[in-house]
């Protein structure tokens, strides 16, 4: 049940009574409940078959292309590009629904936060060699330990800086950085990319939210995931922005205490 009390007052200010307002929220969580588990399991039943399918068309793009008409070649592009794309749906849509749903167990271990953002330098190597992008590391000496499940968090910063990588132009310039504020630590990816309009800073992180004129064929579920990942963590995450001069990702996570 949800409730609230609200006191009645007079005109002299004395109590004159009492609203109880009782709200049976049972039938809501539970349709919550179904439509969470129905995602899931929709998810979960196209997977099979759209990895075989995707696997098919690869096959065919790789052995037949040399036989096809031009105008056939391009279609099965087409058809690839497609199939990928919604695999990689249905795998984000899979993954938000076990998280929302508490399936996802984290296993929590105390890390060095400079671990992390190697691991995610080494990840983008490969793509950083191929584009004028710089991706810089700056993290104070003492900085403390945090508590975090080491691949949930660096799920959370490949896709931030796999959004960064997208967004910047030549001479993309994008920084990881983290310093201590309480009892939290604070994580930022920065880049150098066109920003975030005001209107949708909040928005962003609601699922298949994308900001119009700026979408770049993802799914619109990437934000959505990372901030389910930090709730778990009992952190928050936030984006700080003006458009034309980039923007800067932020979340905290616990300092090890
Ligand atoms: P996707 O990237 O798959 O569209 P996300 O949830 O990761 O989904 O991002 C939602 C939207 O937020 C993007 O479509 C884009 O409009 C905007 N966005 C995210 N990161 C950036 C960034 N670094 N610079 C500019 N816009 C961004």
């Amino acid at each position: 049940y949800l409730f609230s009390v609200t006191a009645i007052r007079g005109m002299d200010h004395n109590l004159s009574g009492i609203v109880l307002l009782l709200r049976d929220v049972t039938r809501l969580k539970e349709v919550e409940q179904l439509k969470s588990d129905f995602v899931m399991a929709a998810s979960h039943e196209l997977r099979t078959p759209l990895t075989s399918l995707g696997m098919s068309v690869d096959l065919l793009l790789e052995h037949a292309s040399g036989t096809l008409a031009a105008k056939d070649q391009e279609l099965l592009k087409a058809a690839h590009e497609e199939v990928h794309r919604m695999k990689a749906l249905v795998n984000d849509l899979l993954d938000l629904s076990k998280i929302e749903a508490g399936r996802i167990e984290m296993e929590y271990e105390i890390i060095q936060v400079i671990t992390l953002f190697d691991h995610v330098r080494t990840v983008f190597r490969h793509q950083l060699e191929m584009r004028p992008v710089e991706l810089s590391v700056e993290i104070p000496d003492d900085l403390p330990r945090v508590r975090a499940d080491a691949n949930k968090i660096t799920w959370v910063l490949t896709n931030l800086v796999s959004n960064a990588l997208r967004y910047v132009g030549s001479d993309g310039h994008i920084q990881l950085k983290a310093h201590r504020i309480g009892p939290n630590v604070h994580l930022f990816v920065q880049d150098n990319g066109p920003g975030i309009p005001q209107e949708y800073q909040l928005k962003i992180f609601q699922k298949f939210v994308q900001v119009k004129g700026q979408e770049t064929g993802g799914t619109g579920l990437g934000l959505a995931i990372c901030k389910e990942i930090v709730r778990a963590h009992g952190g928050t995450i936030w984006v700080e922005s003006s458009q034309g001069n980039g923007s800067t990702f932020t979340f905290t996570l616990p300092v090890n205490a």
